[in-house]
């Protein structure tokens, strides 16, 4: 095809294909194990995937609502009270989303104007940035600080203007495995009473938190709650990322505005998956055990590399653990993850990539949501690097 000859005035000049399918391509051209993207090695419930058939098969095939259908708006309802003991009305302040991503997009496309300043913290998953800069907003960095990866909110509160429209929080956090604790939550709403910001709480990774650390989900302080927009994720809950299923709940009056955008970027989503869903979610050993699923993964990997001369940073939640490579070698982490993928066949997910100023602390991430034959593979050849 003749290319365009035109000038082109591109929205986002500086961004290029994201992190994750740079890696997970390179990780399948040369055949090596892929703990870099965040995806289970492992299968859906073979129930959840019998629902689906069903639903398929019973002719739930046609648009849902543009909110979702409401059996499954109703589980998620109910799913919030027994966890949090908190009310969310599913007919005007929860919607489904097509994954966690889309969710945050349609958030930040609903609220954000030129101009308007947002905050976020480094390492960031790297939607967030390009999506403020295309809705003219002003990204505005802070910095997690090392060794933990905390938050300083004694800068963050000097970085909060008139403009400061957004504060985007994520927890647990990807890709450190940091978590938010009460203190933190606190100090928030201490940050943002009596402003008009809006917080964005990531929440994709709630059930996926260890050591008996209690999720801070910001539907739990009513002084937060009532300015923020809370996404979660089916895919990270249910081992079904492909899916694309997610969901987010708000206040009405916050919720009415994310309705305008959503309607125009998917309008709905995949129906006889959120039927399957609906019926799935109401079983809640479904997602109870999941902590404890993944803490086992996570302490099993770790043991693995008892010997390796990587550095494990203790990870509190999300299904990623970062590993520091100062001792093994000086390099860029950028290089350092392609050849390992190349040279050792093992992928993982340079962190300076979540930085807008590309900061090197030399840390890999790696995602452990595998099967245990996975893990082994993989610290078998970490442990020989
Ligand atoms: N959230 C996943 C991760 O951090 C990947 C999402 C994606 O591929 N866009 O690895």
């Amino acid at each position: 095809m003749t290319q365009f000859t035109g000038t082109i005035y591109s929205k986002l000049p500086n961004v290029g294909t994201s992190i994750f399918a740079v890696m997970t391509k390179l990780a399948n051209e040369h055949k090596a194990i892929n703990l870099s993207q965040g995806f289970p090695d492992f299968e859906v419930s073979e129930e959840l995937i019998s629902l689906v058939d069903k639903y398929m098969k019973k002719g739930y095939n046609q648009y849902a609502p543009m909110q979702g259908i409401l059996p499954l708006r109703q589980a998620i309802s109910h799913k919030i009270k027994e966890i949090y003991g908190v009310n969310y009305d599913a007919e005007t302040e929860i919607n489904i989303t097509a994954g966690g991503t889309q969710a945050i997009s349609s958030v930040i496309e609903a609220l954000i104007k030129y101009e308007d300043e947002v905050i976020i913290f480094e390492p960031a998953y790297d939607s967030y940035a390009p999506v403020v800069k295309l809705n003219g907003g002003i990204v505005k960095y802070a910095e997690l600080k090392q060794p933990d990866y905390h938050i300083d909110w004694n800068e963050v509160k000097k970085m909060v203007t008139a403009r400061t429209r957004m504060i985007i929080i994520n927890s647990p956090h990807n890709p450190s495995g940091s978590v938010l604790r009460k203190e933190d939550m606190d100090a928030l709403a201490h940050l943002t009473d009596n402003t008009d910001i809006i917080i964005l709480s990531d929440e994709v990774y709630e059930h996926l938190i260890f050591d008996g650390i209690p999720h801070e989900s910001v539907c739990k302080y009513p002084r937060l709650s009532n300015r923020s927009f809370i996404v979660g994720s089916f895919g990270k809950t249910f081992h079904a990322t492909g899916w694309k299923m997610g969901y987010v709940f708000a206040p009405e009056n916050l919720m009415a505005e994310f309705r305008k955008t959503h309607q125009f970027i998917v309008f709905s989503c995949n129906t006889p998956i959120q039927y399957a869903l609906a019926d799935y979610l109401a079983n809640k050993t479904h997602y109870e055990g999941l902590a404890s699923f993944y803490q086992q993964k996570r302490d099993y990997f770790v043991k693995l590399l008892d010997t390796s001369r990587f550095e494990v940073i203790p990870s509190f939640g999300t299904y990623f653990q970062l590993l520091r490579y100062s001792k093994i070698s000086d390099e860029k982490d950028t290089e350092f993850a392609i050849r390992l993928t190349k040279e050792f066949g093992i992928a993982s997910i340079p962190v300076s990539v979540f930085y807008q100023m590309k900061k090197d602390h030399q840390v890999l991430r790696f995602c452990f949501a595998k099967k245990d034959k996975t893990l082994e593979k993989a610290a078998e050849i970490l442990c020989r690097i």
